[in-house]
């Protein structure tokens, strides 16, 4: 059994039904495999595995969290806009489409992957500064509304961007970061939520699914607990946006950044979405001001003057070439629904535990995730002292994953273009590999 890292065994899942008897290890293995070319024969989602670069090769792809593969599709768009639309219009192409852009990809994100309303999403900096300029405004607000207000909340094992900026903004506005110390194998629950704010919380920030763990948060009930205490909530949803379903103003999001060469394929590099609810809009100003943010831009006016929508949360020229690739990602997400590429995750990730069970566990692997898929998004992290030997013999032999200290194989799975019998092979090799050292630490021994 695998056990849960630093949980009770009580709380372990409930195992898929085993075939009975229990077959020899090499038949359970040939199970395996027949049961992957079967989901994989059954998967709904198969066909569109075919459409990104690279999947018909042998190489294990478990990094599509970190950086998505790219779509075929998308090199070709990406082509043809550098030949026809840069080379073609010129300057000219900003005059509509280009300024437009921006905009109707967050509507696009909106509608699809997030659930929010037209007008509420941009797509546009990094991660990091739109993060930066949504928490800036939203503790400038909240100290408007109420001086009082001057702490920010966040899970001490957020993702280090998150933590770094709450750092500096806490800095340079005298305000108070409450660190609030979180489980590695799960992140931010209710219940720590709920002892951590007060009437002196102006912003809670979080993290839908945990970088780490994968812990997916409820994130309508930890909006509500920090409204309840007349707090903003800022969700992270990098590692949730186009893997795990999202309703941003069902749930009572007030603002959310998230990244776009995760799930969404974009690209190294390319450009986050942030998400402002409608009613927050006018109230919050983001502290980079530049001319995309000002209302009646070409005006070339002597002072700033935010506009009154979602474009004010701009600053400057938007990164054209670097929105495109995403586009195809976006395409596919609104064909087969989020709800169908859950449904895909939550079995890569069950099939990728039972295969830790059955061929990792007896080495010492256990989990870093939780076992109960309902609070899992769409990775799984393995623990294992041996893990960064294992990764890096993983890498030589094209499987990829990620290395996380300490002692975590983080295992990602994007739903649209990775396989069953994908899984299959990589947890096969991790298998082998850590035998493989193992063996060789007990000669060393
Ligand atoms: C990947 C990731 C980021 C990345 O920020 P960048 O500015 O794109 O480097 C931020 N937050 C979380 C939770 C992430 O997983």
């Amino acid at each position: 059994m695998l056990e849960p890292h630093g949980q009770s065994v009580a709380t372990a899942r409930r195992r898929r039904a085993e075939p009975a008897p229990r077959p020899r290890v090499s038949r359970v293995l040939d199970a395996r495999l027949a049961y992957a070319r079967r989901a994989d024969r059954a998967d709904g989602l198969a066909h569109f595995r075919t459409r990104f670069v690279g999947a018909d090769t042998d190489l294990v792809y478990f990094d599509g969290n970190s950086l998505g593969r790219p779509p075929i599709a998308a090199v070709e768009g990406v082509e043809r806009f550098l030949r026809e639309q840069w080379g073609g219009r010129l300057i000219r192409g900003w005059d509509e489409s280009w300024l437009r852009l921006p905009l109707e990809l967050g509507d696009r994100i909106g509608a699809s992957v997030i659930g929010a309303k037209p007008g509420q999403t941009v797509v546009g900096d990094s991660t990091t500064v739109l993060l930066y300029k949504l928490m800036r405004a939203a503790v400038d607000g909240q100290r408007r509304r109420d001086p009082n207000r001057v702490e920010i909340v966040i899970g001490d094992d957020d993702f280090p961007t998150d933590r770094y900026l709450v750092e500096g903004i806490a800095a340079e506005r005298g305000a108070r970061v409450r660190w609030v110390p979180v489980d590695r194998s799960r992140g931010l629950t209710p219940e720590l939520l709920a002892a951590a704010v007060g009437p002196r919380t102006a912003l809670v920030v979080a993290s839908h699914v945990s970088y780490r763990s994968a812990y997916l948060a409820d994130a309508a009930l930890l909006s509500r607990i920090a409204h309840d205490a007349g707090a903003l909530v800022l969700w992270d949803l990098c590692h949730s946006a186009g893997s795990v379903p999202i309703e941003a103003d069902a749930w009572g999001f007030d603002l959310a950044a998230g990244c776009t060469y995760k799930y969404l394929n974009g690209g190294p590099g390319s450009p986050a979405f942030a998400y402002v609810r409608d009613d927050l809009q006018p109230l919050l100003r983001q502290p980079i001001q530049g001319w995309f943010g000002s209302a009646d831009q070409f005006a070339m006016g002597p002072g700033y003057r935010p506009e009154p929508d979602i474009r004010r949360f701009q600053s400057g020229t938007p990164p054209i070439v670097g929105m495109l690739a995403m586009v195809s990602t976006l395409e596919m997400i609104e064909d087969a629904g989020m709800a169908a590429v859950r449904e895909k995750s939550v079995a890569l990730t069950e099939f990728a535990i039972d295969l830790a069970e059955e061929l990792l566990a007896p080495l010492g692997v256990t989990l870093g995730s939780p076992p109960d898929p309902a609070e899992r998004g769409g990775h799984v992290l393995l623990h294992h002292d041996a893990m960064r030997e294992v990764n890096a013999r993983l890498w030589e032999r094209d499987v990829i994953g990620d290395y996380r200290d300490p002692g975590g194989l983080r295992i990602g799975l994007a739903p649209l273009s990775t396989s069953f019998e994908e899984v299959h092979r990589g947890l096969t090799a991790v298998q082998t590999v850590l035998r493989e050292v193992l063996a060789e630490r007990a000669g060393l021994g």
